[in-house]
C-alpha cells in the first residue's frame, strides 16, 4: 500500500515546532507522557472488554525497548490501539482544549515579554512545557523522526505514522501481530556545534529514574529490556522497572509530595498542582481507600451537560471505570481521584453499580470525608478555601437543592457575599452578626454584587444596621425558595413586598403613619396604576427606603427579575411578571407628585413612568423603550434648568 502524506492542522505543526527547538531542559518528560498514553489506552481496552464478551484474555503491559547502537528508545503497549482515522485526529490535530491553552499562554507570554524585554526571566516556553505536559509532541524534543504504529482492538488493519516533526506525515498500512501503539523514537544526535544531550535515553539507568520518577504508580506493568551479565557476557532480560503500588494504598508518609503530583498529573491532565489531597482509609462493614483531590481551577466545561465525573473506580487495584458518577454526587463532579474496594465484585457493571448496596456506603462515607475535609479548610486555611469556593461554588451549592439530606452541611460550608463588608461570610459568621430583634436571615438577589449594593430595597435593612446576603449566582434564587431556613433562622427575601426590616411593633406604627398619608397618595396611586397599570399589580407608599423615592418588589407569587431573565436565557417564552412599586412618602420628589397629582397637573404620567424606568435600572433589568426613557429625562433636564425661560 502507498505511503500517504498529510499535513499537521496549523496549530499542531506550531507546537511540533516549538517542541523541535525546545531549550526546555527536563526533556525526560517525553517518556511520561507516553507512558501516560499508554497506560490510559490499557484502561480504554478494559472497559471495552469487560463490557462484551467478544474478546479474549490478554496480559496488559507497557514494554520499553532500547537500542543503544541504534539510538532508538520504543514504547510500545497492547492497548485499545487506534485506527487510521484516530491516528489522524488525535495526532494530526489538536484537539485537546489544555493544548490550545498552552499554545496561547506561550503566545501571551511571548507578547508580555516582547514589551518587558527581560532577558533574564526563564524561557516561558520552557516554563509552560513543565507546567503543562504536551503529550505526544514532546517526544519531537528528543527525536529525529517518531514513527508510530497502531492497531485498534477488533481491527485487522495496523496503520504506521511516521514523521520527522516537519510540518507532515506520512501514513501507510503496515501490520501488527496484536493491538496495540508502538511509539519509536529516533534519538536525536546532537547537531554541529551543540553539545551532547546530558541524558542517554537508552542507558538502564537513566531509564529506570526517569520512570520510578514519574511513572512508578502505572497500575500495568513496565517492562524493559535490561541488562545482566552472565559469564562475564552481557545479556538482556525483560525486568517490570516499576513497583506498580497503587499509591492509595500507601501511608501518606510512605509518598512524597513530588509522586502525589505526578500522579494527580496522571489522572486529571491538569498542569497545575491540586488545591488539596483526601486520602480515605475506611474501614467497617465495606472496606475501600481513595485518594481525592480538589483542582485548583474549575474546567471549562464544569456547567455543560452530560459532563463526566473525575472519579476512577478500582478494585483490588485492578482498574474498572472512570468518570464513575455512583461514587459521588454530581454536585462534586470536579473532585478527581481513584476509589479501591476489595469487596466489590470485579465483573461489576455500571448498570450493578447504581443498585449496589455496598456502593451506596462508600458514596455515603466518601461524602463525609470530603464535608469533613472541607470544613478543616475552612476553620484553618481560609484563603484556600475561599479558592475553592471561588472555583467551585456554584457547584457546591447546587447540592443544597438535589442532596436535601446534606443541605445544612453545604449551607453551613458555603461563602456569601454581603453589605458587611467586601468579603466572603459563612452563614455561622452572618448570625454571629445579628441583632437580637433581627427576624431572620436577610439576602437579596440580582445581577452582580455592585448594582445590589446600590439598592434603594437595602436602605432600611443598613437603616437599623441589618446585615443582607448579596446573592448573584443563579442557582441561588432556587436554593434559598426551596431551603426556607438554615438551622432555626429563616432566610428573608429583602426583595420581597412582604419582607420589611421591622418588628411586629414598628410595622404596626409604619403602617398607622403612612396611612396617614392615604387620602394624599390616592389621586398619585390611581394616575400611575392608570399608565403602567400593564407593567404594575399594585403601587403602594412603603418605609422600605429612607433616601430613595421609589423601588420594585414582588409579591410571593410573581417570579422573580432574576428568574425571569434566567428562564428566557434558557429559551423560554415568560411572560412579564407584574410588580410592585413601592413609594416613599418622606421622600420631597414623592411629596409633590402628590401634591401636582391632586392639581390635576399632566407631567405626572411622565414622572412616574420615569421613576419606574429608573427602578428598572437599580435591579439590573432592561427597561422596555429605553427612548422615551432619554427623551423624558430631557424634558425633565429642560424643567429643571428652565431652559424655556432663556
Ligand atoms: P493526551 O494524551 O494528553 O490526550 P496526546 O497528544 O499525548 O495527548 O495524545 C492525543 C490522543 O492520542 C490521546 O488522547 C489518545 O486518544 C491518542 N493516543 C496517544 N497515544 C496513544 C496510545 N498509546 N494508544 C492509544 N491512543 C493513543
Amino acid at each position: 500500500m502507498a505511503q500517504e502524506t498529510h499535513f499537521f492542522q496549523s496549530e499542531a505543526a506550531e507546537l511540533l515546532k516549538m517542541m523541535i527547538h525546545s531549550v526546555y531542559s527536563n526533556k525526560e518528560i517525553f517518556l511520561r507522557e507516553l507512558i501516560s498514553n499508554a497506560s490510559d489506552a490499557l484502561d480504554k481496552r478494559r472497559i471495552e472488554v469487560l463490557s462484551s464478551d467478544e474478546y479474549g484474555e490478554y496480559e496488559a503491559r507497557i514494554r520499553i525497548e532500547r537500542d543503544k547502537e541504534k539510538k532508538t528508545l520504543t514504547i510500545t503497549d497492547n492497548g485499545i490501539g487506534m485506527t487510521r482515522e484516530e491516528i489522524v485526529d488525535y495526532i494530526g490535530t489538536i484537539a485537546k482544549s489544555g493544548t490550545k491553552e498552552f499554545l496561547s499562554a506561550v503566545k501571551r507570554s511571548a507578547a508580555d515579554k516582547a514589551e518587558k524585554t527581560d532577558k533574564n526571566s526563564l524561557s516561558t516556553q520552557e516554563m509552560l512545557i513543565g507546567q503543562f505536559g504536551v503529550g505526544f509532541y514532546s517526544t519531537f524534543m528528543v527525536s529525529d523522526k517518531v514513527e508510530l504504529v497502531s492497531r485498534r482492538l477488533g481491527s485487522a488493519e495496523a496503520w504506521k505514522f511516521e514523521s520527522t516533526g516537519d510540518g507532515s506525515y506520512t501514513l501507510e498500512e503496515t501490520t501488527l501481530p496484536e493491538c496495540g501503539t508502538s511509539v519509536k523514537l529516533y534519538l536525536r544526535a546532537p547537531g554541529e556545534g551543540e553539545k551532547e544531550e546530558e541524558k542517554d535515553y537508552t542507558d538502564e539507568w537513566v531509564l529506570r529514574d526517569i520512570v520510578k520518577k514519574y511513572s512508578d504508580f502505572i497500575g500495568y506493568p513496565i517492562v524493559m529490556n535490561c541488562t545482566k551479565w552472565k559469564d562475564k557476557k552481557e545479556t538482556f532480560e525483560d525486568e517490570v522497572i516499576n513497583s506498580q503500588k497503587a499509591i492509595w494504598y500507601k501511608a501518606e508518609g510512605e509518598v512524597t509530595e513530588d509522586e502525589y503530583r505526578e500522579f494527580y498529573r496522571h489522572l486529571s491532565h491538569d498542569w497545575q498542582e491540586p488545591l488539596t489531597r483526601i486520602a480515605i482509609n475506611a474501614e467497617g462493614s465495606v472496606n475501600f481507600r481513595g485518594l481525592l483531590f480538589i483542582p485548583r481551577q474549575a474546567p471549562f466545561d464544569l456547567f455543560m451537560n452530560d459532563r463526566g465525573g473525575g472519579i476512577s473506580l478500582y478494585i483490588k487495584r485492578v482498574f474498572i471505570m472512570n468518570d464513575c458518577k455512583d461514587l459521588i454526587p454530581e454536585y462534586l463532579r470536579f473532585v478527581k481521584g481513584v476509589i479501591d474496594s476489595e469487596d466489590l465484585p470485579l465483573n461489576i457493571s455500571r448498570e450493578i453499580l447504581q443498585e449496589d448496596q455496598r456502593v451506596r456506603v462508600i458514596r455515603r462515607s466518601t461524602l463525609r470525608k470530603i464535608f469533613s475535609s472541607l470544613r478543616k479548610m475552612l476553620e484553618s486555611e481560609r484563603e484556600k478555601y475561599e479558592t475553592f469556593w471561588t472555583a467551585f461554588g456554584r457547584a457546591f451549592k447546587e447540592g443544597v437543592i438535589r442532596d436535601r439530606e446534606n443541605a445544612q452541611t453545604i449551607l453551613e460550608l458555603s461563602l456569601f457575599r454581603s453589605t458587611g463588608g467586601d468579603g466572603w461570610t459563612t452563614l455561622d459568621n452572618y448570625k454571629s452578626r445579628m441583632k437580637p430583634e433581627q427576624e431572620g436571615i436577610y439576602y437579596l438577589l440580582g445581577r452582580d454584587v455592585s448594582t445590589l449594593k446600590g439598592s434603594p430595597k437595602l436602605e432600611a435593612f443598613s437603616d437599623k444596621g441589618y446585615e443582607v446576603l448579596l446573592l448573584t449566582d443563579p442557582v441561588d434564587e432556587v436554593l434559598m425558595t426551596q431551603t426556607h431556613d438554615y438551622g432555626e433562622t429563616k432566610f428573608l427575601d429583602a426583595g420581597s413586598g412582604s419582607v420589611q426590616a421591622e418588628t411586629e411593633e414598628e410595622r404596626k406604627e409604619t403602617s398607622k403613619k403612612l396611612e396617614g398619608f392615604e387620602a394624599e397618595f390616592a389621586p398619585l396611586k390611581d394616575k400611575i396604576m392608570k399608565s403602567l397599570g400593564e407593567a404594575l399589580s399594585d403601587v403602594r407608599l412603603s418605609a422600605r427606603m429612607k433616601s430613595s423615592p421609589a423601588c420594585l418588589v414582588s409579591d410571593e407569587n410573581t417570579m422573580s427579575l432574576q428568574m425571569e431573565q434566567l428562564m428566557r436565557a434558557m429559551g423560554q417564552n415568560v411572560p412579564p411578571g407584574k410588580r410592585i412599586l413601592e413609594l416613599n412618602p418622606e421622600h420631597p420628589v414623592i411629596r409633590r407628585l402628590m401634591e401636582l397629582s391632586r392639581s390635576g397637573d399632566g407631567k405626572v404620567e411622565d414622572f412616574a413612568s420615569v421613576l419606574y424606568d429608573q427602578a428598572l435600572i437599580l435591579d439590573g433589568a432592561p427597561i422596555a423603550d429605553p427612548g422615551r426613557f432619554a427623551h423624558r429625562l430631557a424634558d425633565i433636564m429642560n424643567l429643571a434648568l428652565e431652559v424655556d425661560k432663556k
